[in-house]
Parts: structure tokens; sequence; C-alpha cells
């Protein structure tokens, strides 16, 4: 079995330029295990600055939140997967539930994202998870197995394997509220299931999920714990150098 671990911290839309590079910093001059990618997405303006502020600590990589559909064009205000690899960034979270929900991103536009990202290179950071209501009527597994068929099932079994998948139950993500190492296991069980049936054993052992939603100092160790669970993708506790230090040291 030959997956990473992998902890990546989604800024989302927090830091101004100074917190940006004093927050890059802290986590530089930390040691970090050698047994983890640390991913670090920043907003998309910070991206190059980041980068330059993390270089020097190899278990440090850049990544972005997000990149538009389309590789170039009149799209005021984007940012596309092209200009992020130019700037350095090597990693992509895309689909994030907040996009998906703010920003009306559907599986289509996911789709181009991905292939526009794999051709260039990039590593996705594909984001699923369902909401409350889908939760408390227990088809939770039918409804992410459609996002991950929908998106992801035209890549090659050389692609799947680009991609990182973050599983990030809605309902989990900036409210305190965790899904209990059970629940997180189970889903993430059953999205190994679901790469399983449509390419091979081997090829779903080799995909890292990463688990998202309230993941926080006190809490990663037994998450990470979790046999299918194969590091975080942490909001709120990626803001702070320690409490993300902690978490990147939870295995
Ligand atoms: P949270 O966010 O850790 O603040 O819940 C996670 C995410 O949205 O990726």
């Amino acid at each position: 079995m030959s997956r990473k671990k992998i902890v990546a911290g989604n800024w989302k839309m927090n830091k101004n330029f100074q917190d940006a590079i004093s927050l890059a910093t802290e986590l530089k001059n930390r040691t970090m295990p050698d047994n983890v990618s640390v991913v670090v997405c920043p907003p998309s303006v910070w991206v190059e600055s980041v980068g330059r502020a993390i270089e020097g600590n190899a278990a440090l990589h850049l990544g972005a939140q997000n990149c538009h559909h389309e590789n170039a064009g009149a799209y005021t205000g984007e940012v596309s997967a092209d200009m992020l690899k130019s700037a350095g960034a090597s990693f992509v979270i895309i689909g994030h539930s907040e996009r998906r929900e703010y920003f009306k991103e559907n599986s289509l536009q996911l789709i181009k994202k991905l292939d526009l990202l794999l051709a260039k290179g990039l590593t996705p950071i594909f984001c699923c998870g369902e909401p409350l209501r889908i939760r408390e009527k227990g088809t939770h597994a039918r409804f992410v197995e459609k996002q991950i068929k929908e998106v992801l099932f035209h890549l090659s079994s050389q692609d799947i394997q680009k991609v990182v998948i973050a599983y990030e139950p809605i309902w989990a993500i900036g409210t305190g509220l965790t899904a209990s190492p059970e629940q997180a296991q189970e889903m993430h069980a059953a999205i190994r299931k679901v790469l399983q049936k449509k390419y091979s054993i081997e090829i779903a052992n080799n995909i890292s999920i990463l688990y998202g939603g309230s993941c926080n100092a006190s809490n990663a160790k037994i998450l990470f714990s979790q046999p299918d669970v194969d590091g975080g993708l942490i909001g709120g506790a990626s803001l702070k150098a320690d409490d993300f230090h902690t978490i990147i040291n939870s295995f």
C-alpha cells in the first residue's frame, strides 16, 4: 500500500499579505515529519509569495483553493490552472462545498477543472461530501458515490491515481461538529470501495482520501488512526501554525 499521508490547509478567504507571509514563514521554520506531505493553500492572490516563503522546507507544498474551468480568456476576476502552476502551485482544491453552494459549481465544470489540472501536471484535491439533510435521510453513501462517479469516473486507471479525494461532510465544515472517527472511517471505506469496483483494489489502495470538517489539534489523531483516513483537509485550524503543526504530527 503506497498511498501518501497528506495534510492540506485551506486558508479560505483569510489573511492579509503580512499575516499570510508570517504564517507561511512560521510553518517553513518547523520540523515536519518526513512521511507526510503538507499542502498550504492560501488565497490565490498570495499563492506566489507564500510559495517563496515556504521554499526550503521540503515537506511543504503549495496549493490553491480553486481554478477556473477554462484554460484562459475573457473571465474577469478568475484565475486559471496555468497561472497557478506558473506561480508555483502543485495542488489545487476543486469542488469544495462552499464553491458548489455559493458559486453554483457543478459536476460538468468540475470535470473540466479536473482534466485541465491533470493535463498540466497539477494534483487535484477533489472534495465531496453530503449536506445534513442527506445524512439524516441515511443516503449519504449513495450521495457521495454519485459525486465521485460524475466527476472522476471518466479518468483512466493511471490518471485516477493522480487525484487526492477529500471527504468533507458539509454539516461538519466550520461548525465544530466533527464526524466521529467511525462515521469518517465508514465513508472513507465506502469511497474506496466505489473506486475499487470501477478500477481495482490495488488502484483504490493507492488513492489518498483525506477527511475534512472541524478537524483540529485535539481530534486529528483519532481521525487519522482510522485505516482508510489518509490525512486531512483543514480549514479553521490551519490558520494557526501551532494547531496546524500538531495536526501534521497526528499520524
Ligand atoms: P473546517 O473547514 O476545518 O474549518 O471545518 C474544512 C474545509 O472546509 O476544508
